[in-house]
């Protein structure tokens, strides 16, 4: 049977040009960029190259980019480190839909000592401007609004939130981990001081992400040692993760509009196509303002990962937001949070497209999935099935 992989906002294969760019530096160029020699040497020139391309990308100076080991820890970066470079005193302001590396993070920065109001999205999963304004206090110190959900594709209005707090000289930062290779990253327009990457999402290897830091930004590194990374994160680069890192986000970006639209029909395709088809679907998240890539759905009455289960017993890769913890399903927080019941929730089903979808694929994909949302509906109360 041959699979078709529908989970790219998990991850994304690697790009075999980004491969082959990452060789070298596993065996003959394998030096140290601190090293002093022609073989460390040889190592910095490919680290600095590779800085100047995703800076070329963000629109932004090479001495702004800095490289982690992916979106997680670029997220921590931010907002451990501009909580540090503050005194873990104050407010910051996150939203409700957030992925774990930010909210995670938020609530341990509330046992430190930092105070944190985390926006409501709307039904859709947008977060109003407005909201954000609402909720600056005298000591609010940073804002942290994420680009483009991971569960339900919503795109956030950056570049209005960038522009109202950068007059109000707040430090704005965005987790822009599912919207690169989507959408523009000019960190100018956006007017963000702080964005987080990593480039598994968009066809370079595991492992490996930056964090983009606005020339004048002070934030305490998190990670003490060496004077790598402008001595913002100590430790020996991973030289050939950072060079495809670098050679993913070039060729994202040389593809990126022409991908879009071509996503963005194969989207609209599939959300028309499951809602005639399959009775009582509901679309989440935004139907405009929505990565290229993401189509989500809730099928109220069914279990999200039971269905998950058959459909990649059909070879299709999909996910569900819903998980099973300790015995019991937990519903996503970002369904929770724009409004959806705890049963709704639980029948969520994520369907990420990506350069190898094609349209024949999302037919036969539909009429799987139609069929294995009726089986499932006809088992009756099915909830729970995939925690057992
Ligand atoms: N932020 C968002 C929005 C994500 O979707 C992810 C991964 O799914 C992350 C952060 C974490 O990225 P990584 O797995 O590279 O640490």
């Amino acid at each position: 049977m041959q699979r078709v992989y529908l989970d790219h906002a998990a991850t994304t294969p690697l790009d075999p040009e980004v491969f082959l760019a990452m060789k070298p530096y596993f065996s003959d160029e394998f030096g140290n960029p601190s090293s002093i020699h022609e073989t460390g040497h040889r190592a910095y020139l490919a680290l600095t190259r590779a800085r100047e391309k995703v800076a070329r990308a963000l629109s932004s100076r090479p001495n702004e980019i800095i490289f982690t080991s992916g979106g997680t820890e670029s997220d921590n970066l931010a907002l451990k480190g501009a909580a540090e470079a503050h005194g873990f005193k104050g407010h910051i302001i996150t939203t409700a839909v957030e992925h774990h590396a930010i909210l995670h993070t938020a609530r341990y920065l509330e046992t430190r000592g930092v105070a944190v109001t985390y926006v409501p999205a709307d039904e859709k999963g947008r977060v109003e401007p407005r909201s954000i304004i609402d909720a600056l206090r005298d000591d609010t110190f940073l804002v942290s609004v994420m680009y483009a959900n991971n569960e339900i594709g919503t795109i956030q209005p950056i570049d209005e939130i960038g522009k109202e707090l950068q007059r109000r000289k707040v430090l704005f930062h965005t987790d822009a981990v599912q919207a690169a290779g989507s959408l523009s990253l000019d960190v100018r327009s956006l007017h963000v001081d702080m964005l987080s990457l990593s480039a598994h999402k968009f066809y370079g290897p595991k492992g490996i992400g930056a964090l983009y830091l606005k020339n004048g930004v002070v934030i305490e590194p998190q990670q003490l040692g060496g004077g790598q990374e402008l001595k913002r994160r100590a430790s020996t680069e991973n030289v050939p993760g950072i060079v495809g890192l670098a050679a993913a986000i070039e060729a994202a970006e040389l593809k990126r509009k022409k991908e879009s639209e071509r996503l963005i029909a194969l989207r609209d395709h599939l959300i028309r196509a499951v809602e005639e088809r399959v009775e009582g679907s509901l679309l989440t998240g935004d139907r405009v303002d929505r990565l290229p890539n993401n189509v989500s759905f809730c099928f109220p009455g069914i279990e999200g990962e039971a269905l998950v289960m058959r459909l990649s017993e059909q070879g299709f890769d999909t996910s569900s937001g819903s998980a099973c913890t300790s015995g019991n399903l937990d519903p996503s927080h970002v369904l929770q949070a724009i409004g959806l019941d705890r049963d709704v929730s639980l029948g969520s089903l994520r369907v990420s497209l990506g350069t190898s979808t094609t349209e024949k694929d999302m037919d036969r994909f539909v009429g799987v999935l139609s069929r294995e949302v009726a089986k499932l509906k006809t088992m009756g109360n099915v909830i729970d099935v995939a925690c057992r």
